[in-house]
């Protein structure tokens, strides 16, 4: 297996400030679903899991990403996103593999496993409607 097969699947975390940028988070999030066959996440206005940030997630198959990561360079509207691979390997994908867009934000490096069954990876199940060609 190369290292390229090894990548399941792909995370977007989407930062925002629920004072100041929810807003602009919203309409990016629109956006996205107009556009792309992705998996939006809850909203998180309180951080969660290894997040010390309000973010929703992202997640998406490897066929979207040669799409979506350019475009959402270009779109991200100022907000700061962490885009990190599923290999299993949980704390090396968020602090090893992963690459940001805007400014790199903390992570809680202790409430991420060393590794995880491939079992209790989730699928990605995409619930959004693209109708739009990107941009
Ligand atoms: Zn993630």
């Amino acid at each position: 297996m190369s290292s390229t097969t090894a990548i399941l699947s792909w995370h977007a975390h989407i930062y925002y400030d629920p004072a100041q940028t929810r807003g602009v988070a919203e309409a990016l999030r629109q956006r996205i679903g107009e556009r792309f066959a992705v998996q939006l996440g809850r909203w998180h206005d309180v951080p969660v899991g290894p997040h010390t940030a309000a973010m929703y997630q992202v997640a998406f198959t490897p066929e979207v990403f040669a799409s979506f990561v350019p475009w959402l360079m270009l779109q991200r509207d100022g907000l700061d996103v962490l885009v990190h691979p599923n290999t299993l390997a949980p704390r090396d994908d968020h602090l090893q593999h992963a690459l940001w867009l805007g400014d790199k934000r903390a992570l809680k490096p202790d409430v991420l496993p060393l590794r995880i069954a491939a079992a209790d990876e989730s699928p990605i199940v995409p619930n959004t409607t693209p109708t739009l060609d990107a941009p």
